[in-house]
């Protein structure tokens, strides 16, 4: 458990967490602009009237984006709203053409309602982290001070685009209920968590350092073992998982100060700054903003039905949770393999396609992938599982590693070889690995009687470490064993000549 120690004792940190996440659509939220508002596109050519609130302009709800958050919402456990609404929430900054963003307020039922992920939880153990909601809204626009020296100019590319806001849950009735996060850790494998469903749902790209995932952290102390919450504050803005740990660790030092001092943690709005690791007052309770939230009168309730939800549920790829469990229960890999195949879904994907439903390959791909193929990402295209030769490197592609695994498991090939070939195909040697096998001469001995013959002329070779073994020197098989593959031309099969010279030297 995550304690930080104080004058009077050991405390506890909660956070909570609001994690905005921008949806992958091609469109806005409520405009047909385009939502691409990457650095590359010029500012202010993707806006549209319904974005810089034209008068009359109306808003028309983008339904795709409705389904990401219904996929969203299914690949964290949620519920899913029948009836949800969209409100205007007021107020006045440049960034906001509109004057008011377009969001689902928190007294009313969002479109993603209670839900909940898993990550490992300090003690080891899994931890279910509750969610409250997640709803959609509108991102800002973006203003750029460094561009003049005495003017500010404003983007309105990214006004518009949609937003999910992912909202955890501080059950503050039964705070018992240890489902909700206790350390910068513990935020950290929430956010990554977080980060790693909707990447694989196609739901966001939810990176940090693009500004398409960011957190606003709320932080609460309590001593250690009490169990209820005290007055939280919350860091806004925050766009680095480092960062956040930091600022958690600091703005709990800071409220343990105050309490320890005999002061009262006031409701308040802070800011991060990097630079000095500390946080400062943004805003207090008195100077809250009021949002005077209405029910947006240009738009409709959102309404979703059964069948909405089934139509997006069938188009709902496995989530990397499962597939590790898969990979670990049905193919017995180890749990780190499991782990490195399913940093992303291409990953997995090209690893599937190489186990194609053989299960006893599994082990083999994987140890290929993670020892070999993962070297040499040059190598292989994991979005494209067609052969070919790049720049005069050769793209392998998965039947390519499940051929030279199927060869090693047969016995047609050693392990050697198939380094051997594994290396010709990296060098852009081209065809199959039957092929190249077969081109270079490289097979497998297994017929006894040839390895009988070599193991014979090795054994007539080397009279007296024959007598030390047999005198008890039983760690020279390793030697004989070497001198045979030598002979073999490294074609001997090692299990055979193993066998054969363990007999043979009694
Ligand atoms: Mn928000």
């Amino acid at each position: 458990m995550f304690t930080i120690q104080g004058k009077t004792g050991d405390w506890e940190v909660v956070v909570g967490l609001e994690t905005h996440i921008e949806v992958l659509s091609n469109s806005k939220l409520f405009s047909g602009a385009s939502a691409d508002y990457n650095p590359t596109v010029a500012p202010n050519t993707q806006v549209s009237m319904v974005d810089v609130a034209m008068p009359g302009m109306l808003p028309v709800l983008n339904e795709y984006c409705v389904d990401q958050a219904i996929k969203f919402g299914l690949g964290i456990n949620a519920e899913i709203s029948h009836v949800s609404r969209f409100a205007r929430k007021q107020y006045f900054y440049p960034d906001l053409p509109q004057g008011y963003q377009i969001s689902q307020p928190a007294e009313e039922p969002p479109v993603v309602g209670r839900g909940w992920i898993e990550i490992i939880g300090d003690d080891g153990n899994p931890k279910k982290i509750l969610i409250e909601r997640a709803h959609l809204e509108q991102d800002a626009g973006k203003l750029k001070h460094d561009v003049h020296p005495t003017k500010s100019f404003a983007d309105y590319n990214r006004t518009g685009v949609a937003l999910l806001e992912i909202v955890t849950f501080l059950d503050t009735k039964n705070p018992e209920n240890n489902s909700y996060i206790t350390s910068p850790d513990e935020a950290e494998k929430y956010l990554r968590q977080i980060r790693e469903i909707a990447r694989a749902l196609g739901v966001s790209h939810a990176n940090m350092e693009e500004g398409s995932m960011r957190a606003d952290v709320n932080v609460s102390v309590r001593p250690a073992g009490a169990k209820y919450f005290n007055e939280r504050c919350e860091i806004k803005n925050m766009v680095s998982f480092k960062f956040i740990k930091a600022a958690i660790e600091y703005e709990a030092k800071r409220q343990i100060e105050i309490l320890e001092n005999g002061g009262t943690i006031d409701r308040c709005t802070m800011r991060y700054h990097p630079d000095e690791g500390i946080t400062t007052v943004m805003r207090s309770k008195e100077d809250a903003l009021d949002y005077r939230y209405f029910p947006d009168p240009d738009l409709l309730p959102l309404i979703i039905t059964d069948e909405q939800i089934e139509r997006v549920r069938k188009t709902m790829p496995e989530l990397p949770a499962t597939t590790r469990a898969r990979y670990i229960e049905k193919l017995g890999l180890a749990e780190y393999d499991a782990a490195r195949l399913t940093e992303t879904v291409d990953i997995s994907h090209w690893f599937d396609a190489a186990v194609n439903g053989k299960p006893e390959r599994a082990k083999g791909v994987a140890n290929w992938m993670i020892s070999e193929l993962f070297a040499h990402p040059e190598n292989y295209d994991i979005t494209n599982e067609k052969s070919g030769i790049v720049d005069g490197m050769r793209i392998i592609t998965p039947t390519d590693l499940a051929e030279l695994v199927d060869m090693v498991a047969a016995h047609d090939i050693n392990g050697k070889q198939a380094k051997e070939i594994f290396i010709k195909m990296l060098d852009g040697e081209s065809g199959a690995p039957r092929a190249i096998a077969d081109k270079f001469g490289m097979k497998q001995i297994t017929d006894t009687g040839a390895i009988e013959k070599i193991i014979d002329e090795v054994i007539a070779a080397n009279g007296p470490q024959v007598e030390q073994y047999k005198s008890g020197k039983t760690g020279l098989l390793g030697f004989f064993v070497g001198n045979v593959m030598k002979k073999s031309g490294g074609s001997a099969n090692p299990a055979v000549v193993n066998e054969i010279l363990k007999k043979k030297l009694g």
